[in-house]
């Protein structure tokens, strides 16, 4: 069923009122095939809301994807495959992963939104993103209503970044991904960030995957904003990766700037200690602001519209490029 003029502020985490004028839910291939045969245009999908910024409502026929399903597919050896419906929420997936002790996802406890959206940005936390453990996914066109499947070349993935954000972008529905995670010998990773202490503060020497994730979600629960209570996307920008005399130039003013070596040579600055080194943690500007505990977060501090949010977010670019000569790119996507 096809519905008008519908409000979106459900259905996206930053709580931004704008309204679609066509919007349907599918939890099937083929009710999306039958959606596409209204032949409103143009298509925007919907998974949890919780990567894009609203700027103005939304023209056309947005899709609320909730298909589901979860298929345990063949694998050999200490690989299974798994194969989830988009609409799934991510991290119900994660948690039912690490309930049947299968290994690869546990890093990516509580990340928001669903799985159908988790290869268009190729989500990543705590030393892990999704292509380590990504197979294919099923899309379809939203033009003609044809099945297409992306292997892990075709995806074309980078630091939260893929083909679906470039020249893929808004042309397909992702309805399924299909995973490999380990079976037995689970290659844990918890040298990033907090995770090894909150283990030693949970008294756990040797971690099992539960163990791992369990301590993800303490740790994102104490440092992120929940978009219950208070409207955001979590990180607004992407950390930038830029060449080391960049830094170098940055070391003079800032010797205590922090960075990390990258595999080619160049060198990747958090975003947030850019932001916050200008003065914007914790700031408000009208109903929208920065985090006070995370400058990378922008917030939503209640009825703020889409365009205030974004006329901060490119406030800040332009001050951070002028500070250190760095452009800030969002990695939220502004509809
Ligand atoms: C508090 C918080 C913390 C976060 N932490 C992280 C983090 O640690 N790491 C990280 O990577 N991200 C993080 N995010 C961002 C977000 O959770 C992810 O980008 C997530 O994958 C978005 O999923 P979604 O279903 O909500 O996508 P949406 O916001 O609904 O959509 C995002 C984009 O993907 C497109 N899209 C959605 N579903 C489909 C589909 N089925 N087929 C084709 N295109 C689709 C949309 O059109 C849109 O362009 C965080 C967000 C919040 C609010």
């Amino acid at each position: 069923m096809i519905q008008q003029n519908i409000s979106l502020l459900p259905y996206n985490t930053f709580g931004i009122d704008a309204k679609a004028a066509f919007f349907t839910e599918v939890f099937s291939v083929p009710e999306l095939q039958e959606a596409l045969q209204s032949g409103i245009q143009p298509v925007l999908v919907l998974g949890g809301g919780s990567n894009m910024l609203l700027t103005k409502d939304v023209d056309g026929l947005v899709v609320k994807n909730t298909i589901g399903g979860i298929q345990v597919l063949e694998g050999e050896g200490n690989t299974v495959h798994v194969r989830a419906g988009a609409g799934i929420v991510w991290h119900d997936l994660v948690c039912w992963a690490v309930e049947h002790h299968f290994g690869g996802i546990e890093n990516l406890s509580l990340i928001p939104g669903t799985v159908g959206a988790s290869p268009v940005q190729n989500i990543g936390a705590y030393g892990v993103e999704l292509k380590d453990v990504f197979v294919d996914l099923e899309a379809v066109d939203l033009n003609t209503g044809s099945v297409k499947i992306f292997n892990r070349e075709a995806c074309r993935f980078g630091y939260r970044d893929s083909v679906f954000k470039h020249e893929e972008k808004g042309k397909y529905c992702i309805t399924s991904v299909t995973f490999a995670l380990t079976r037995n010998e689970h290659f844990l990773n918890y040298s990033y960030g907090d995770i090894r202490k909150t283990l030693e503060t949970n008294g756990i020497a040797e971690p099992a995957i539960g163990d791992i994730s369990r301590a993800i979600i303490q740790i994102r629960s104490s440092k992120l904003p929940d978009p219950a209570k208070i409207g955001n996307c979590g990180s607004f920008f992407k950390n930038p990766e830029t060449a080391r005399f960049v830094l170098d130039k940055i070391q003079e003013t800032h010797p205590q700037v922090v960075s990390y070596d990258l595999p080619d040579g160049r060198v990747k600055i958090p975003a947030g200690w850019l932001i916050e080194q200008c003065g914007w943690k914790g700031k408000r500007v009208g109903n929208t602001g920065c985090y006070e505990k995370q400058a990378l977060v922008l917030v939503n501090h209640g009825g703020a519209t889409g365009e205030e949010v974004k006329k901060l977010a490119y406030e800040i670019i332009d001050s951070v490029e002028k500070t250190f000569g760095i452009r800030l790119e969002p990695e939220v996507n502004i509809i």
